[in-house]
């Protein structure tokens, strides 16, 4: 019987996946996979078929979904071991309900191999820990992008990341003031984390898009709250 492992791959440099995950990609006979993956994997499973599955060929929209969707089934029925291989973490804005429903749909068993997550890794890249003592009790993952193209911010955590946040830098800071958070917060904008041409600015809420120009085009997230404060500064602000 055909089972098909999704495994988060990390995001970015090769090393970044785990162990399990790097096992199991040594035994997959075809891998489907996002723009987002590091090319030295396929070192991992050299004599395995590698299908691009990025966005140049398969829209981001519900078509190009359904399509992988179908594509993922399709190998499934015909191969014993499928790998589908996704930047990051594969439950983090990774689509993975709508694969897994496929999948389950046609009677197809599967297993998730969890990766690191865009935002625990720019936390740890800056060393600016998500969650601080007495100050973030808290830590939520948003999209700033709503499933209709919109941009939208939230405040509902003391620390709020926002993934798909590179193209409107801008916007998301006037979005930002407008929930209330203060001009003065700090803010953390990480591009290709993970990368050896990683992009970090350190700014405020109110100076955030002095950081489009850095950013633009790149896959970034941005941190804001307590989990943006240097630690240097942070020591300050801890209420004890
Ligand atoms: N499953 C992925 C997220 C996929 S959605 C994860 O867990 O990280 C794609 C968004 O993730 C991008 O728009 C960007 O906001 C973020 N992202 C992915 N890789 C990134 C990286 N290396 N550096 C910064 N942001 C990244």
């Amino acid at each position: 019987m055909a089972r098909v492992v999704f495994i988060g791959a990390g995001p970015g440099a090769a090393d970044l996946i785990t162990v399990r995950g790097l096992a199991r990609l040594r035994e997959a006979q075809v891998v489907l996979f996002d723009a987002l993956t590091d090319p030295a994997l396929r070192d991992a499973a050299p004599d395995a078929r590698w299908i691009d599955v990025g966005k140049r060929g398969f829209s981001a929209d519900s078509t190009g979904q359904q399509r992988i969707n179908e594509l993922l089934v399709a190998e499934a029925q015909s191969t014993e071991r499928v790998v589908r291989l996704k930047g990051g973490d594969p439950s983090v804005f990774g689509r993975l309900e709508e694969e897994l429903q496929a999948l389950a749909a046609a009677g197809i068993e599967a297993e998730v191999v969890p990766g690191i997550t865009a935002a625990v890794a720019a936390a740890a890249l800056t060393q600016r820990p998500l969650t601080r003592r007495g100050v973030g009790r808290s830590v939520a993952f948003s999209t700033a992008m709503t499933q209709h193209g919109e941009l939208e911010a939230r405040r509902s955590a003391d620390t709020e990341v926002f993934y798909m946040a590179g193209r409107q830098l801008d916007s998301l800071a006037h979005k930002l003031l407008e929930v209330g958070w203060a001009a003065s917060t700090p803010a953390l904008v990480v591009s290709r984390a993970g990368w050896p041409d990683q992009r970090i600015s350190t700014l405020t809420v109110g100076s955030l898009g002095q950081a489009v120009a850095d950013h633009a085009g790149l896959p970034t997230i941005v941190t804001v709250g307590a989990g943006a404060v240097a630690i240097t500064d942070a020591a300050a602000q801890r209420p004890d």
